[in-house]
């Protein structure tokens, strides 16, 4: 870390000069032969890669029109070219938006398309040689799926879509990213990212206990595996010992015992995060949705709540419902699926973000808070890209930029917003996203993070805001790294239900 420097902010947000190359060394470590074997891919690049990766990119290509139509649609407006934080951050002109699709598009032209078979270098099409191989691994490396791009394309091209399938195309051929890789292998086996098994959690969630007895004097529990309770809460495994992420959980439990609603977690899916989405993998992504399934199968809970976690909400709002059962349209030929449709209260959303739980609690008046004890804090809140771009909140449009901006308002008196053209939709990124989150790549991590870095240096100037709040495991993580970087204070940055738990009036209704 000592050699990691922040980059300088820029005077006025242009296009960056151009550093070809600045990154091209930057590489995420390879994941080792059993990582990859215990997730079913290849331990080591095969010797008939090539082969492999092409057959992988047809499958890719006729499964996905989507991803047929990026590759074809792409009319080199540059729209996108100075959107990603990445760029920004890098100046490596490689990791322009568009200049990340052109790696697979370039393959794409030489094995899918007439004119690339023909005349290839007219068209642009290259051989899937393997310096190019290489060159994927490491940009494709070096993007966050964050999104933004595809904001202000024309065409709507969906760059993280783009990278997801390099992922899976990589796996394919024995040639995984060790983070990634290594966390889906310990979510399989134990149940969760960091490999915490059952007995340590029980630990920590009866310390939890003690502490926030001492704190506040009540008995505010933190259940594990407790059959017949009406709410599963499936969170981040960082929630149960991060710092900041622990103050959201002791949050989440202040307001279930508010608002009495019996509650448990599941030592079996003791993980929200699903990085199978990171890699671009169906297979992966399905297997680690599943076990939230048998978990509410077995517990007989009413309804599933996700607690703080970007794009763990993002898989289950767009995804669990064909995967694993929960929300409409449900696989009707899948019995479990079913069985669990059955079983869950259709009175209420499900799933439900633990933002909808609140704020839905406070508009039914079952919530009390003293504003006054986040008097200390001027906020300014930070747009975690997969809700902000890849989800929703509530019933109306717009829910995921409104509902936690509301709940901030409901238990706090300051709150500031950032630059207008860096929040809701149009968010930067946190520099640490879709499994990027790992100290062999925090150059890039605090290159990456130089656009939310600057905005946030303008709120603390002009407003005095001292704390940045964010409804995102990933998010809190990053932040908490770069910002001492960047001269800011890690403890700036906290949860949404770290807010909550600062205001609640526990016992009073
Ligand atoms: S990191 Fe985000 S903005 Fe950059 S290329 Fe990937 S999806 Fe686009
Ligand atoms: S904005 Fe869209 S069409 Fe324009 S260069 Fe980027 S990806 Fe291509």
């Amino acid at each position: 870390m000592a050699d990691i420097a922040a980059p300088a902010y820029r005077i006025i947000p242009i296009i960056p000069v151009l550093k070809p190359g600045a990154m091209e060394g930057v590489k995420s470590f390879v994941a080792s032969d059993k990582i990859n074997e215990a997730l079913g891919f290849p331990g080591h690049l095969v010797d008939d890669w090539h082969d492999r990766a092409i057959a992988r990119m047809g499958e890719l290509l006729s499964k996905y029109r989507s991803l047929r139509v990026y590759m074809d649609a792409c009319v080199h407006c540059g729209a996108c070219s100075d959107k990603c934080h990445y760029f920004i951050g890098t100046q490596d002109p490689k990791n322009m938006p568009v200049a990340r699709q052109d790696l697979m598009r370039s393959v794409y032209r030489r094995y899918f398309t007439l004119p690339g078979k023909l005349f290839p270098k007219l068209v642009g099409a290259r051989d899937l040689t393997r310096e190019v191989l290489d060159e994927w691994y490491n940009y494709y490396h070096q993007c966050s799926e964050c999104r933004r791009c595809s904001v202000f394309c024309p065409y709507g091209i969906d760059t993280a879509e783009v990278t997801m399938a390099a992922r899976e195309i990589l796996d394919s051929v024995g040639y995984g990213q060790k983070y990634s890789n290594e966390i889906i292998g310990k979510v399989h086996k134990i149940g969760n990212n960091l490999g915490l098994p059952g007995p340590a959690l029980q630990d920590t969630l009866q310390g939890l206990e003690e502490d926030v007895k001492e704190d506040t004097g009540t008995d505010v529990r933190f259940p594990m595996d407790v059959k017949g309770a009406e709410v599963l809460l499936i969170t981040p495994s960082a929630d149960f010992f991060a710092e900041p992420h622990i103050d959201s959980l002791i949050g989440y439990a202040k307001v279930f015992h508010a608002t009495g609603t019996s509650w448990t977690l599941s030592s079996m899916a003791s993980e929200a995060a699903n990085f199978g989405i990171f890699i671009g993998n169906y297979d992966q992504l399905r297997k680690i949705a599943l076990r939230i399934r048998q978990a509410a199968l077995e517990l007989g809970v009413k309804r599933i709540v996700v607690g703080e976690c970007g794009h763990a909400w993002r898989v289950a709002y767009s995804f669990w419902n064909t995967l694993s059962g929960v929300g409409e349209g449900a696989d009707p030929n899948d019995r479990f699926a079913q069985m669990l449709q059955k079983q869950l209260d259709h009175r209420y959303k499900q799933p439900m973000h633990i933002c909808e739980f609140t704020w839905d609690m406070i508009g039914r008046n079952a919530l009390s808070f003293d504003k006054e004890a986040n008097d200390k804090h001027i906020i300014t809140f930070h747009d975690s890209c997969n809700v902000a771009r890849g989800s929703r909140m509530g019933d109306f449009a717009g829910g995921q930029f409104e509902i936690p901006r509301n709940i901030i308002k409901a238990v706090a008196n300051n709150f500031v917003e950032m630059s207008p053209e860096t929040i809701r939709e149009q968010t930067f990124c946190c520099g640490g996203g879709g499994g990027l989150l790992t100290d062999d790549l925090i150059d890039l991590r605090v290159k990456g993070a130089l656009p939310r870095m600057e905005v946030l240096q303008q709120v603390v100037d002009e407003h005095g805001v001292n704390f940045m709040a964010t409804i995102c495991a990933i998010c809190k993580a990053q932040f908490t790294k770069v910002m001492p970087i960047y001269g800011f204070d890690r403890r700036m940055v906290g949860g949404v239900h770290q807010l909550v738990s600062n205001a609640i009036i526990l016992g009073d209704k």
